[in-house]
């Protein structure tokens, strides 16, 4: 009920602002024309935020961008374009430099004690087989296993983990895997081991594998490669049967170092002469299954169009706003790290940063909230139209915005549902048809509601 009278009285007051040339928001008091402001844009958003055109127009035009490759490039030069077709006051480039990967083949097949072919997508940075490799398999249940088990166990075989990922809301199934992909090779190494095999990091019962980076420690790399939920399973019943499962291992890939990407920026220039920016993230590469429409295409086009729609308005933001498009978050954060390590002083300017990279599902709670209690409470109100609470829970960055905000930049999160994330996540299926419309809509509403405060609350 107070929440109606409250949206009431800010919709007349924001028809008065709109209807009369002789009120200007200097006649409304300052907070009521901001929040009058933010629910313009909040409906326009609502209406057609542009957004979908966007990435479809990403999907579409360039599709995979895996970061070093060519299409990396064209998605860097169609992002330069795309801000300055939505008006951005100033776009520009910063270089990303990185040793770039890619894959070149792969195969996996059981050979004995029967033969069948597996469905595999080697892991980003991973090294090749030279040539087959044949192994005996030993299977351990996750990360924590293979750590217990005897260097006996495991020397001259093929580890294979197979810890399923639970389906949550909060997407938080994925942390409690993330290790068997990002860190059990150099472990499995350690002890002898030849290459490494996964469960892919994923929630679906479809044979796309899921792929994602691999981190080697220093001089113990071996192959590692995700097979998908299906394919585990089947390894499960056979290694049930026998002991003795071999498989044949077959992965060829290339690296080039010193690569080079951008970092691409879009600014609207704000009011204030004391140059403070608010920040809107996400990143621009993305893995090279799919098309990269969810991960991270919905970030890119969601913060594009936010910033776009603050530029329609008549009077600009008191601080600036800037969208920043990072390079290769993908397989090394390369992007986020460089724009971290700007001068203190360039860093000391953002007053508040978000992240979108998680996914195209709707928004459902602001967490980690600003200091400033005045803005908070703005952005509750003008959040709470789209389902969006304060839920008090920790909250998290985002993978690139985690560099900047060790380096000191506030930041706040807005958190999406991310219960059928990791159906699709890093395989061939993130393509354009897993994005919702209205859900785009909604986060594009929340995201410039926040930015529009952001940028002018005192
Ligand atoms: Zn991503």
């Amino acid at each position: 009920m107070a929440r109606r009278l409250l949206n009431h009285s800010a919709a007349l007051l924001l028809a008065a602002y709109l209807a009369s040339p002789f009120v200007g928001a200097e006649t409304l008091p300052a907070a009521a024309a901001d929040e009058a402001t933010a629910g313009l844009l909040r409906e326009r958003a609502l209406a057609d935020s542009g957004a979908y055109k966007i990435v479809e127009s990403l999907t579409t035009e360039v599709g995979a961008r895996p970061a070093g490759s060519d299409a990396d490039a064209r998605a860097v030069a169609w992002a330069v374009a795309k801000f300055r077709a939505l008006g951005y006051d100033k776009v520009y480039t910063e270089p990303v430099k990185f040793t770039a990967w890619r894959r070149l083949s792969e195969s996996a097949e059981v050979i004995a004690p029967i033969t069948q072919r597996l469905a595999v997508t080697t892991l980003g940075n991973s090294v090749g087989t030279n040539g087959p490799l044949d192994a005996e398999m030993v299977r351990f249940q996750d990360f924590e296993a293979l750590q217990s088990a005897p260097a006996d166990s495991v020397r001259g075989r093929i580890v294979l983990l197979t810890r399923r990922m639970e389906r949550h809301r909060d997407g938080s199934g994925y942390a409690r895997v993330l290790q068997m992909r990002s860190s059990a090779a150099s472990l499995a190494a350690t002890k002898g081991a030849v290459a490494l095999l996964i469960r892919s990091l994923g929630t679906d019962d479809n044979r796309l594998p899921h792929t994602g980076s691999v981190n080697y420690a220093p001089g113990n790399a071996i192959p590692a490669a995700a097979i998908s939920g299906p394919d585990a399973d089947l390894l499960e019943r056979l290694v049930q049967r026998t002991p003795s499962v071999r498989l044949r291992l077959n992965i060829a890939t290339q690296t080039q170092a010193d690569s080079t990407s951008y970092n691409v920026i879009g600014e609207i220039t704000g009011q204030d002469a004391k140059p403070e920016i608010v920040m809107m993230s996400a990143h621009l590469d993305s893995w090279d299954l799919g098309t990269g429409a969810v991960d991270d295409g919905f970030g890119v086009a969601l913060t594009m169009a936010a910033g776009a729609l603050i530029k329609q308005l008549p009077q600009a933001p008191r601080r600036t706003i800037r969208v920043v498009l990072f390079a290769n978050e993908e397989n090394g954060f390369d992007g986020a790290r460089a724009y971290a390590a700007r001068d203190a002083g360039d860093l000391s300017r953002h007053y508040l940063a978000i992240e979108s990279d998680w996914g195209a599902g709707r928004i459902y709670a602001l967490r980690h909230p600003p200091q400033d209690a005045e803005l908070t409470a703005r952005l509750s109100r003008a959040l709470a139209p789209l389902g969006i609470t304060l839920d008090g829970a920790a909250g998290a960055p985002g993978p690139d915005l985690g560099f900047l905000a060790k380096a000191g930049v506030p930041w706040i999160q807005l958190a999406q549902d991310a219960t059928d994330l990791f159906d699709h996540h890093h395989s061939a299926n993130d393509t354009l048809d897993k994005i919702d419309p209205a859900s785009l809509n909604q986060n594009v509403a929340a995201y410039t509601t926040f930015a529009w405060l952001a940028a002018n609350t005192p």
